[in-house]
């Protein structure tokens, strides 16, 4: 727990290997190639809006804003004010050499639940993030933590806030499948005290960047602060139009909405919109309106998501899951999978392992739960990017690399879906033909399940 008090550490040997690995704009000797910035993947709306670029950008050339046409924040970037000084390529996750295997090989895994049963209940999935932070605070490990909160102008788009006490980290409980304002994540840090150390809830991709600026002195200076990093596991982030066509379903006005919950109440728990006249709408999350069938579809499948390969938060220090497993398809308590990735990770499991109510887990259940998450965001991965900068040439020196093993079977899955996906992408499906996409999604997979 010590090691909480001094900065953070990154003795993980795949953290070290993401932060330390040769990146697209690096040359022999620790030069940095002029001429390279992330404009080609921003222009192509491979960018999630982290916003780690906006942070590190010396020039003031990165925008980050909300683009309504897609649904979620995106980068812009000013080719006028840019020196070409490639510092922005160097923290873009959407450019993480991480291998998602290797890396959850190199970690320690748990089955895990909050101890206090209320807060299993209500939270995600085991509720293993919230009572951990709630630890953190009461052993006064950490001043505050970095979380997500809807409210403000926009409810349905949520914001970071430092939460200081309990009460407000319980009432950030559960996860919000909606973009996040990610500038509000640095605003925060900005505003928090000097001496203050806080902790980092978050999403692969934001967690990548903020790793990558802690690599350097100047990053340090700015976000020291942040002492201890959990991240999420992560399959993507629909973008707002799915929560939108979702209450358009269940005959709610998205104006009226308060507040979101996406997980609420048990595993898996239902997805319900509290509106402003006090009522409230519900939805099973696995029915027809729900996260299975409706936010996880690729209709509202952001590009960035798309072509992201870290869904295990491989840069963090822990990071938490839901445990799919069949062995508990009938639990309704819910169960968290928590990884510890780093040294500083595994040494604030064991410390708070009371908090945390830790069992072991084999690789063999871990990839029953997440093996094909693990597999479309490696290999997978590895084939798509390959496919698309075969045609998107200005994105090759970034994006580009053959992988390691052509798998024909992979690049065939891939070369098929990758022209549907672009094209329902480039269509950005006005809600009036949104039913047809879902309609032909369904006929594809009864033909895979017959083929099969
Ligand atoms: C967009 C998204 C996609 C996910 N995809 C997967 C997946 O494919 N597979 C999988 O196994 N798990 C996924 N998760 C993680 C899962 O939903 C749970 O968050 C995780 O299991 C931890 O559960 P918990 O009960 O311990 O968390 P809780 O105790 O409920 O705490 C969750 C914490 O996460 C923070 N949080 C919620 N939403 C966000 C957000 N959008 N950005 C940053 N912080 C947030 C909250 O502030 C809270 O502190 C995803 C989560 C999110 C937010
Ligand atoms: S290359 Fe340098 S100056 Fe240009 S946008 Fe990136 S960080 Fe800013
Ligand atoms: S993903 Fe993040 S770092 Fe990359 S271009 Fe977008 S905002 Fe910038
Ligand atoms: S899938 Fe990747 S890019 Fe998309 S939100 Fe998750 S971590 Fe970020």
């Amino acid at each position: 727990m010590s090691g909480l008090r001094k900065r953070p550490r990154m003795d993980g040997e795949h953290v070290v290997e993401c932060v330390a690995a040769p990146r697209a704009g690096d040359l022999p000797g620790g030069q940095r190639r002029r001429r390279c910035s992330v404009r080609p993947l921003a222009e192509r709306d491979i960018c999630i809006g982290c916003a780690a670029c906006a942070a590190v950008c010396p020039a003031d050339a990165i925008g980050v804003g909300f683009r309504e046409e897609l649904g979620k924040y995106g980068a812009t970037v000013d080719e006028a004010a840019c020196s070409h000084c490639g510092l922005c390529v160097q923290v873009c996750p959407m450019l993480n050499p991480t291998r998602p295997a290797d890396a959850v090989a190199a970690a320690r895994m748990h089955l895990s639940h909050a101890a206090d049963p209320d807060i299993r209940f209500r939270s995600a999935s085991g509720g293993s993030v919230s009572q951990l932070l709630l630890s953190l605070l009461r052993s006064k490990a950490i001043d505050g933590a970095l979380l997500v909160r809807q409210g403000g102008d926009a409810p349905l788009l949520p914001e970071y806030f430092v939460a200081r006490s309990e009460a407000e980290v319980v009432g950030a409980m559960g996860s919000l499948y909606a973009p996040v304002r990610l500038t509000s994540l640095y605003e925060s840090v900005a505003a928090a005290g000097p001496q203050e150390r806080l902790a980092l809830v978050s999403l692969p991709c934001t967690v990548y960047g903020i790793r990558r600026q802690l690599a350097t002195r100047r990053g340090r200076q700015r976000l020291g602060k942040i002492a201890v990093i959990i991240g999420l596991f992560c399959g993507r982030t629909p973008n707002i139009h799915a929560t939108r066509y979702m209450l358009g379903r269940l005959k709610v006005e998205p104006s009226a909405v308060r507040r979101m919950n996406y997980r609420s109440e048990g595993w898996p728990g239902s997805i319900r919109a509290s509106l402003s006249d006090g009522t409230v709408v519900e939805t099973p999350y696995k029915s027809p309106n729900g996260m299975k069938t409706l936010l996880s579809s690729n209709v509202f499948l952001p590009k960035a998501c798309y072509f992201c390969n870290d869904p295990f938060a491989c840069a963090a220090d822990i990071a938490a899951g839901d445990a799919w497993l069949p062995r508990l398809a009938s639990n309704r308590e819910g169960c968290s999978i928590v990884l510890g990735h780093t040294d500083l990770g595994r040494e604030l499991l064991d410390a708070h392992r009371d908090a945390l109510c830790p069992s072991e887990l084999s690789m063999t259940e871990f990839l029953s739960a997440h093996g094909r998450l693990a597999h479309s965001k490696g290999p997978g991965y590895q084939h798509r990017a390959w496919l698309y900068t075969r045609w998107h040439v200005a994105l090759r020196p970034l994006m580009g690399g053959r992988p390691a093993r052509i798998s024909p079977m992979v690049l065939l899955r891939e070369a098929l879906y990758m022209p549907v996906f672009l094209a329902m992408h480039r269509a950005r499906l006005s809600s009036r033909y949104r039913r047809l996409p879902f309609f032909l999604l369904r006929l594809l997979k009864v033909a895979a399940r017959v083929w099969r």
